[in-house]
């Protein structure tokens, strides 16, 4: 019932936004995909939720004339691989994913169930319902090159961002600093529904309810702020740039505690007195 809500009000509010003439932005409301590349070559960047199918094919379907080289994937959450399979096959592509991420993708390995405890928003608190359990992605798995190209893109390089999942990747364009930031962080308070409605601009820590390892979450924030990104396309929320996420970002790195783990979390990382 609760995914059900999510999915329709997903499905109703779905919209695209080229955000640079090669990434096409797919924005539905809870979570955010990607097709990057020119007619000549792209991909995709995750695959929604698992009614985003139709409205995936039809937009790729004006704007390319064929299909996408792969799919490529920031990590295994159902947001994020929803309509993974069909799209896969309909297109007849690879699909992507960083080897530590590969158990989760195979049958292998289930994630937690989300934690409903993290945050007293709603989406938070529906959070449980989430599906978590492994999908099996078949042949169609096939892990990132070790040389940190991203197969039918060139000039971006995958970076392992671990701390939301264990084979967390985040996507970078050196030439003009874009970020393709996955779940390593966002810009809205994921874990509220009225905030992720209303996309307030605010760069906030990885999904807290669904998130594995904050000290690997920590550093990965960091690693991401070190490339110093011009924009960042973040999976939940606007994408921001500039000034704006330059100080947003910096603030994120240097609080992370306060700004991005639970508090329950960092109680127990504290030492005993
Ligand atoms: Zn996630």
């Amino acid at each position: 019932m609760v995914n059900k809500l999510v999915q329709l009000l997903s499905k109703l509010t779905a919209k695209t936004q080229e955000i640079l003439p090669d990434v096409l932005l797919f924005d539905f409301t809870i979570v955010n995909a990607c097709a990057v590349g020119t007619n000549d070559e792209w991909v995709m960047v995750d695959a929604g939720l698992s009614n985003s199918e139709a409205f995936i094919l039809e937009t790729t379907l004006k704007r390319f004339s064929r299909c996408p080289a792969a799919i490529i994937l920031t990590h295994g959450h159902f947001d994020h691989v929803g309509s993974l399979e069909r799209l896969a096959e309909y297109w007849d592509v690879p699909i992507y994913a960083h080897p530590l991420e590969m158990p989760y993708l195979s049958g292998k390995k289930d994630y937690p169930q989300a934690d409903a405890s993290t945050d007293e928003g709603l989406v938070a608190k529906m959070s449980p319902w989430f599906p978590h359990t492994a999908i099996n992605l078949g042949f169609r798995l096939t892990p990132l090159p070790e040389d940190g190209s991203v197969p039918g893109i060139k000039g971006w390089r995958w970076i392992h961002t671990p701390g939301h999942t264990e084979g967390h990747i985040s996507l970078f364009r050196e030439s003009d600093r874009t970020l393709i930031a996955g779940d390593a962080f966002t810009t809205t308070k994921q874990e509220s529904l009225l905030s992720a409605l209303a996309g307030r601009e605010k760069i906030k820590g990885p999904p807290a309810y669904m998130t594995m390892d904050w000290e690997r979450a920590r550093n990965s924030v960091a690693q991401l702020k070190g490339l110093n990104p011009a924009l960042v396309i973040p999976s939940h929320g606007k994408p921001m740039g500039g000034r704006e996420l330059e100080d947003h970002l910096a603030y994120l790195a240097e609080n992370f505690e306060e700004v991005a783990v639970p508090r329950k979390e960092a109680e127990e990382d504290m030492p005993e007195l």
